[in-house]
């Protein structure tokens, strides 16, 4: 057996698994370092970084680069329930680990990834998928579900010892809460992908960008998380704040270097929520977000006009809003079904 003090990359969402992975290794007297994934969709740091912390390992939080937009737009491997493109998401993940593993000079990657757990991207034939494409092969290491797949190559050569490892499979936590309380891991987290993607309305606002718009960017994408969401026109969207911190986000995304948004909608003589108008505005694509406005106002007097300011770069005007058919029977784009031929299904 080599004695070299050996080293692992261990992906930590903060949850169970990733959780008793790391331990694992960790009682075996691996080294680990740890590595979360931040994504526009997810929202995991606070929970990744307190198990690092109960842990007591190192936690590195890497950012979805421009090249993650794509997997959401054609992912190879197809869609969950959802927009989530769970396995493409989580080879780019891996590819990512890779990277780091040979920057910082460790030995191998471990995951918490348990057979036939998640539907969409633990099935056995997606986790050899998800090694092959990787690059990873057999330095990639389940040591939940290790016993019932083929032994890697730091059981082979001795680096982590095989029978220690376990051959979970399956949805049930019931032993993986077990092994939790053997190894003195108390802060058991509930089951939570941490991720909008997996969400039927978000996905559907998703999709609405991926099929409909013909130019998105990253910021189209992060501004899916704020706000209600209508589509005047292909190139053309209206986002409506919900209260105030939500209107505050709009005004803020509004002046962002990389804004698509052409127009920024304030009411200036009656309380109600911002608007922002994404792509290119016009006469029509104002007054219907100026009814949007007022559609979701607890309403004024009738008798008083609705005067709403309109900012485009450093151009203000007033105009006065009126309720029209197109706004009162829009549809939400959360309300809006969609075909998923973008992916498998
Ligand atoms: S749930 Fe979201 S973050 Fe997790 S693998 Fe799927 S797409 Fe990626």
């Amino acid at each position: 057996m080599n004695t070299r003090p050996r080293k692992c990359i261990a992906l930590l969402s903060g949850g169970l698994d990733s959780k008793l992975a790391i331990r694992l290794m960790q009682e075996q007297g691996i080294e680990v370092e740890a590595l979360n994934f931040k994504t526009v969709f997810t929202c995991c740091q606070d929970v990744s970084a307190q198990a690092a912390h109960e842990l007591n390992v190192r936690l590195t939080v890497l950012t979805q680069e421009d090249d993650y937009l794509p997997i959401i737009e054609q992912p190879r491997f197809g869609y969950g329930k959802g927009a989530n493109p769970c396995v493409d998401c989580r080879i780019y993940m891996f590819q990512k680990a890779k990277t780091f593993m040979e920057e910082i000079g460790a030995d191998f990657i471990v995951s918490g990834e348990v057979i036939g757990q998640r539907p969409m991207s633990q099935k056995r034939r997606d986790l050899d998928v998800i090694s092959y494409h990787s690059d990873l092969e057999d330095l990639l290491l389940r040591p939940l579900s290790a016993k019932m797949l083929p032994p890697t190559l730091p059981e082979r050569e001795g680096w982590v010892d095989r029978e220690r490892l376990y051959g979970f499979c399956g949805r049930s936590r019931k032993g993986l809460i077990e092994l939790a309380h053997q190894l003195g891991i108390e802060d058991i987290p509930t089951p939570s992908t941490g991720c909008s993607l997996t969400e039927p309305q978000f996905s559907r606002k998703v999709f609405d960008l991926i099929q409909i718009a013909p130019q998105r960017s990253r910021w189209d994408y992060e501004m899916l998380k704020v706000g209600r969401h209508f589509r005047f026109s292909a190139e053309t969207k209206v986002i409506l704040g919900r209260n105030e911190a939500e209107n505050t986000q709009l005004e803020y995304a509004y002046r962002m270097p990389d804004s698509q948004a052409s127009e920024l909608l304030e009411p200036e003589s009656f309380f109600g929520p911002t608007a922002l108008i994404t792509g290119p505005s016009s006469e029509e694509a104002r007054r219907f977000a100026g009814g949007l406005i007022l559609r979701y106002t607890r309403r004024l007097s009738p008798d008083n006009p609705a005067t709403i300011k309109v900012t485009a770069g450093d151009k203000t005007s007033m105009f006065e809003a009126v309720e029209t058919i197109q706004s009162k029977e829009a549809k939400l784009i959360t309300e809006t079904e969609f075909s998923r031929t973008t992916g498998r299904c």
